[in-house]
């Protein structure tokens, strides 16, 4: 039976490794959108070849070249914020939300609309949108499904046994390419080595939040909104060779775990095939290869990250979301060499104390607070 599927974020690392499962059976998959933010090119090639019905720049600048690259075709271009939306309102069996960042939140929440299946890559979106994405999961009928290997890790361990059994949800960090890093190291890492992930290739930005714990934080606070067990019963143990990708640990003391390959085509498979599998072409666990699985508390002194996370989570309302924006803001900021690694933590945290908004109720107070906490933590970077 053919399905129909929608990516948002269809030329970024996992849009790609979703489309690489699309080619091992392309008669089982209608693609309808595909969409990018500014590389058009590649974006028009990729909709060539899926034979998309529609593609989106969300950077308008870059409709004309999206145009030209599809002249002759019969596939439509549109560009800008509210076309991306738009293109979510199409129906789709299923939507991929693979955007980086808080960007994703308005396809999301209009592709949850539709009442159908979402893949959730796009953490930030949860994080920020929290309540109000959960409620109108709820509301629409819609079904989430997490593509972040550790939250697909724990959806696959919650088959095993009911919400209210259970005593630990254990999320597992590989800790980042920094992890063994001295304070004073840190303060001098350059993005070149915070991207350098040792078991993952992954987006910029994720890279850098996965050096930071950022990732964790977020991964905390997403998973406390995807399984309601309580803040209290969600922790996190680094696990440098990413091989248990969650855990889920019952009140009869038995433990389920998840393990598999460093690869994002398993998650976004198990999402993509959900409740059945699929091949993915991924090798087979080797364990005798990888040897020993070893297990660390995480150090919050030198990566504050999941600590603030812990602490947004806690006081909730539009305190996750502006982590989440003014983590946005620094990683960009980092990335473009105008501030330090160890000034990602300090930023967010500075950013925490000095703006504390009343908590959205909307979609349009979500992305209110997004965009003011932007604002306080850009103003921040640039007086420093
Ligand atoms: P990438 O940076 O590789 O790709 C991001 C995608 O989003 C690209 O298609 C990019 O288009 C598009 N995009 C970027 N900015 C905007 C914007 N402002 N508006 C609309 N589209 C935009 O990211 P990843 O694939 O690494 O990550 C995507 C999401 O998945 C993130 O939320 C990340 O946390 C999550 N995730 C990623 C994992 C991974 O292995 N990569 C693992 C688990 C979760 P363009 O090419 O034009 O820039």
């Amino acid at each position: 039976m053919t399905r129909s599927l929608s990516i948002f974020g269809a030329t970024g690392s996992v849009g790609s490794s979703t489309l690489d499962l699309v080619r091992r059976d392309r008669d089982a998959w209608d693609v309808k959108v595909l969409t990018a933010n500014s590389s058009a090119a590649e974006l028009a090639a990729l909709a060539q070849e899926f034979g998309a019905e529609l593609a989106v720049v969300a950077d308008e600048a870059h409709l004309p070249a999206l145009r030209d690259a599809l002249s002759g075709s019969s596939i439509e271009a549109a560009g800008g914020r509210d076309a991306l939306c738009e293109a979510a309102t199409r129906p789709a069996d299923m939507s991929v939300a693979a955007i980086v960042g808080c960007a994703g939140l308005g396809p999301v929440m209009a592709a949850i609309e539709q009442g159908s299946s979402v893949a959730l890559a796009n953490k930030e979106a949860l994080v920020s949108a929290g309540e109000v994405m959960t409620a109108a999961v709820e509301r629409t009928g819609a079904t989430l499904l997490p593509v972040d290997s550790e939250h697909n890790a724990i959806f696959q361990c919650l088959q095993g046994g009911a919400v209210e059994d259970v005593r630990w949800i254990t999320l597992t960090a590989s800790g980042g390419p920094l992890r063994t890093w001295s304070p004073a190291e840190l303060a001098k890492a350059t993005p070149q080595q915070a991207i350098a992930h040792p078991n993952w290739d992954m987006g910029a930005k994720i890279s850098v939040d996965s050096a930071t714990m950022f990732n964790k934080g977020l991964e905390l606070i997403e998973a406390h909104h995807l399984f309601p067990v309580g803040l209290d019963r969600i922790r996190i143990v680094v696990h440098p060779q990413s091989v248990i990708h969650s855990m889920v640990e019952y009140r009869d003391g038995s433990t389920l775990a998840q393990l598999g390959p460093s690869d994002m085509k398993v998650p976004i498979a198990s999402c993509l095939a959900w409740p059945e599998r699929m091949e993915t072409g991924c090798e087979p666990l080797d364990l005798p290869a990888i040897g020993s699985l070893t297990f660390e508390h995480p150090d919050e002194q030198r990566f504050p990250a999941t600590r603030l996370a812990r602490e947004a989570a806690e006081a909730g309302g539009a305190a996750p979301g502006v982590l989440n924006a003014a983590n946005e803001v620094a990683v960009a900021a980092f990335l473009d060499g105008k501030i330090g690694f160890t000034r990602i933590a300090v930023l967010v945290e500075d950013a925490l104390n000095r703006f504390a908004p009343p908590a959205p109720r909307s979609l349009a107070e979500v992305l209110c607070v997004d965009e003011e906490a932007r604002a306080v933590a850009a103003s921040m970077i640039e007086t420093a």
